[in-house]
């Protein structure tokens, strides 16, 4: 969307901390903003407040891509703003935030905040990490509390100019993530704000600029502090909003992995099992295709893939130690979600559908009488199915019972009987697998 060279564009006049980008310079038409966010605007303008648009919209418009949403940013507080649109709602505790309805369209409102240091609006624990953060402050004072230039551009329907306090735009036209002020303080405020520079790397295709990139392998453990469901949450826009495969190789690159997820990490990192990558990644790869091509995506798949070099190792201690396998691997997979709820918490609702799409593992392998038939009824069955293929696929197992799965759901009753005979015949893996049986006693044997 640049259309000119920064030079041409800077107006000497024009306080260089306060530049005022015109239409001319950044494209950025109202047929691309969405009708609701104008409408507040505009209705904020009329009763004497400053508003504009601001966040990842702007920017994403000024990459010339598709803005997810549009956040408004106004001087007006929150009591005023809900006095302004009846259809409002306030949110939050940490920040305050407004929720305002203009049709089918819910738009975030925020007043600007500042910073007053020993404010009792604002409190930092013992790392640094800000608690409480009410205060209120000038459009100046918003731009440089956000997290990254690019995430700091204002623009406002009325003159149609893009505000900038803190070289956001030029930092667009580089393709530079910068962080606002010092990046060790500012990421000791909030730990999340290194998640958010690699979320923006993967999504983007943006480099973080020197001082944004430095300190994030040295802070990456203050994430620890982190609540673990915001953690949760935070995962998912990292490896489940379409860039998942590229994200996480970035996570992987700035030691992030492990205050998410640490034994994952440890056995990457041992890469004793190169299967395990193999499969994460292929599980990041079918998630970023699916929703490439619009179709749904659930978090207990792409749980089930992150865990799994746990579950998978835990399991093979349990068999080896003696334990039924399908046992082994159901108590693996129960110890792995309890260990990690510590450090992101998947909320239950998703946990038991992991859990069952690792149970369906062993289930899968079971080819005698009835059960591929009930098997292939498990409300699970196609992401544990799909979970069995990313199995194969990353080297894991050998091929074959993924190819005998996809020919059975279309294989007619005959055929389907003659498969399962076959499958008897062949000795499956999973029965010459078996754990040895206790020996009978003598009394017993015939
Ligand atoms: P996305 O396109 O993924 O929504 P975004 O930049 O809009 O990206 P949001 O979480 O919607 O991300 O946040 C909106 C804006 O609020 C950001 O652009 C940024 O200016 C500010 N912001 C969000 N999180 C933080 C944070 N942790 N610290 C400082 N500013 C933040
Ligand atoms: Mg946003």
């Amino acid at each position: 969307m640049f259309s000119l060279f920064k030079s041409q564009r800077r107006d000497p006049s024009i306080d260089i901390f306060r530049d005022a980008i015109a239409q001319e310079y950044h494209g950025i038409e109202h047929r691309d903003l969405s009708p609701g966010s104008l409408r507040i605007i505009e209705d904020l303008q009329r009763a004497g407040f400053e508003a504009y648009l601001v966040g990842g919209g702007i920017r994403d418009l000024l990459l010339g891509k598709h803005p997810k949403d549009f956040d408004v940013a106004t001087n007006a507080k929150p009591q005023e703003i809900q006095r302004v649109f009846r259809k409002s709602r306030l949110i939050g505790r940490r920040f305050q935030i407004v929720h305002v309805r203009m049709g089918a369209e819910v738009i975030e409102v925020t007043t600007f905040r500042g910073s007053a240091q020993n404010s009792n609006l604002q409190q930092a624990n013992a790392s640094g990490m800000l608690v409480r953060d009410n205060v209120f402050g000038t459009v100046e004072d918003d731009a440089v509390r956000r997290d990254f230039t690019m995430n700091a551009l204002y623009y406002n329907p009325k003159t149609h100019e893009v505000l900038d306090f803190v070289g956001g735009y030029d930092d667009l036209e580089d393709q530079v993530i910068r962080i606002i002020g010092d990046a060790d303080t500012r990421y000791r405020e909030d730990p999340v704000r290194m998640l958010r520079a690699i979320r923006f790397v993967g999504k983007l295709g943006l480099n973080l600029s020197e001082e944004t990139a430095e300190p994030i392998r040295r802070l990456a453990p203050l994430l620890r502090d982190v609540s673990a469901s915001r953690l949760f949450d935070e995962v998912l826009k990292l490896l489940q909003a379409g860039y998942g495969r590229a994200t996480f190789k970035e996570l992987v690159k700035y030691d992030l992995l492990k205050p998410l997820f640490p034994q994952t990490d440890a056995l990457l990192k041992e890469g004793d099992d190169p299967h395990y990558e193999a499969l994460i990644q292929a599980a990041l790869t079918n998630t970023d295709t699916r929703l490439a091509e619009g179709k749904s995506v659930t978090p207990a798949f792409l749980y089930a893939a992150l865990y799994w070099p746990q579950v998978h190792r835990r399991w093979q201690e349990l068999e080896a130690e003696g334990h039924e396998r399908s046992n082994s691997l159901i108590i693996a997979g129960a110890e792995t979600l309890d260990f990690n709820q510590q450090f992101v918490a998947v909320p239950k609702r998703f946990t038991t559908t992991v859990r069952e799409i690792w149970e369906l593992q062993t289930k899968l392998e079971k080819r005698h009488g009835r059960r591929p038939d009930s098997t292939l009824e498990h409300p699970r069955f196609r992401a544990g199915y799909d979970f069995l293929l990313l199995r194969e696929r990353s080297g894991e197992i050998a091929p074959g019972l993924g190819e005998w799965w996809t020919q059975y759901q279309i294989a007619d009753e005959s055929q389907r009987r003659a498969m399962i005979q076959a499958a008897g015949n062949e000795a499956p893996e999973a029965s010459r697998r078996k754990p040895k049986r206790r020996p009978r006693r003598h009394g017993n044997a015939h």
